[in-house]
C-alpha cells in the first residue's frame, strides 16, 4: 500500500512538474493518453526516429497548452527487436505504433513471405521516413567484396524480429544457400555486431539501417571495416517491378572513413505504421505534431536530411493509410 502510494505520488509529481500549466487540462478531464512506439536497437536510427516523433508530440502538447489546444498525448519509444517485432506487437495490441521496413510493412499487410498465414489486415501506414540501404559490412582484412564472398565466412545475419534478419533470410534463400553455407551464422543484435566484428568474432554483418549510423561507424571508423557493393545478380533478383518496396540505393563516398568511393547497393524505406484500432484523433495528432514541426524533426538525425511531405506520404507505403493520417494530409491539400 505504502509502496503503491509513493509510486503514484512520484508519477504525479513528475507530471505536475513537466506539465504545470496543464493542471486543469487533459489529465483532469481524464483524456490523457499514453502511446508507445516500437523502434529498434539503441544504436540504430529507428530509436532516434521513435524518440524524435515523441519529442514532436510533446512539443505540440506544450505549444498547444499555451494556445488552448490540448491533445493530452504522452509518448514513449523504447528500444525493441526491430521491424517484424514491432509489427507483431502492434498486432497484439502491445504497441500503438512502430517503425518498420517497407518490405515488412508490405508482407505483413498482404500476408506474404514471413507473414504467410498470419496476415495483419488492420496494419495501417502513417508515413515513411529515411531510406535504409542493405549493407554488407566486412572486416578490412576479410577478403569480402560482395555477397558471394560471404560463403564460408562468419556472418551476423541479425537478431530474430529485426528487419535485417527477415531480409537476410530471404537473401540466403534466393541465393540457393542455407545458413550452413556460412562458417558461422550469428544472431547478434545491431548493438553487438560492430564490436563483434572489430574483435574478430565475425567477418561481416548484414544490416539495413539509415545512413549515417553511429553503430556502423564503430566498425568502419573504429576498426577499418568496409561496406561492400551489393548490386550483383542476387540484388537484381529483388529489385524488380513485382517488389515496389525495394529500390537501388547508394552510400556516398566520404560517409565513413573507409567509404572511399560510392557504394552501390539496394534497400528499403523506414516507415511508420500503426493499427486501424488506434483512434483517428491520436494518429491525427501524432502526424500533425511531426509535420507542423518537420524542420525541427529533420535536425534530429542526418538521415532525415532529405525528408519531404510529398514523398513521406507516399513512398514505401503499401498498407492502407490510417484514416487519422489521411485526414491531416487532405487538410494540407497534399492528397
Ligand atoms: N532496419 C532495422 C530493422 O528493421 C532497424 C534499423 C534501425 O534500428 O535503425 O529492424
Amino acid at each position: 500500500m505504502f509502496k503503491k502510494l509513493s509510486v503514484s505520488t512520484l508519477v504525479f509529481g513528475l507530471a505536475a512538474g513537466a506539465f504545470m500549466i496543464d493542471a486543469s487540462g487533459a489529465d483532469a478531464a481524464g483524456k490523457r493518453q499514453f502511446i508507445a512506439i516500437g523502434t529498434g536497437g539503441p544504436t540504430g536510427v529507428y530509436f532516434v526516429t521513435g524518440n524524435a516523433i515523441c519529442r514532436m508530440v510533446h512539443r505540440a502538447a506544450a505549444e498547444g497548452r499555451s494556445k488552448g489546444r490540448k491533445h493530452g498525448i504522452r509518448c514513449s519509444a523504447p528500444s525493441t527487436g526491430g521491424s517484424n517485432y514491432n509489427i507483431q506487437q502492434i498486432k497484439d495490441g502491445e504497441l500503438d505504433f512502430g517503425v518498420a521496413q517497407s518490405d515488412w510493412q508490405y508482407h505483413a499487410s498482404n500476408g506474404s513471405s514471413k507473414w504467410k498465414g498470419k496476415q495483419f489486415k488492420k496494419l495501417r501506414a502513417v508515413f515513411s521516413v529515411h531510406p535504409e540501404p542493405f549493407q554488407i559490412i566486412a572486416r578490412g582484412d576479410s577478403g569480402i567484396n560482395g555477397w558471394n564472398d560471404l560463403k564460408g565466412k562468419k556472418v551476423n545475419i541479425g537478431n530474430p524480429g529485426s528487419g535485417q534478419r527477415g531480409s537476410a533470410d530471404l537473401m540466403i534463400k534466393a541465393a540457393g544457400w542455407t545458413k550452413k553455407d556460412f562458417k558461422l551464422a550469428t544472431e547478434l543484435t545491431s548493438t553487438e555486431q560492430s564490436k563483434a566484428l572489430c574483435d574478430g568474432k565475425i567477418d561481416a554483418y548484414i544490416y539495413s539501417v539509415g545512413v549515417p549510423n553511429a553503430g556502423v561507424s564503430i566498425a568502419t571508423d573504429g576498426c577499418g571495416a568496409k561496406i561492400t557493393n551489393f548490386n550483383g545478380a542476387l540484388a537484381k533478383k529483388f529489385v524488380t517491378k513485382a517488389n515496389p518496396f525495394y529500390a537501388w540505393a547508394n552510400i556516398k563516398k566520404g560517409t565513413y572513413k573507409t567509404t572511399t568511393s560510392d557504394v552501390q547497393t539496394w534497400g528499403v524505406k523506414a516507415t511508420f505504421v500503426t493499427s486501424a484500432d488506434v483512434a483517428d484523433n491520436v494518429v491525427y495528432e501524432v502526424v500533425r505534431a511531426v509535420f507542423e514541426n518537420l524542420g525541427e524533426f529533420k535536425k534530429l538525425h542526418p538521415a532525415f536530411k532529405n525528408l519531404e511531405p510529398k514523398t513521406m506520404i507516399k513512398d514505401g507505403l503499401s498498407a492502407p493509410l490510417h484514416k487519422g493520417a489521411a485526414k491531416y494530409y487532405k487538410e494540407k491539400g497534399w492528397m
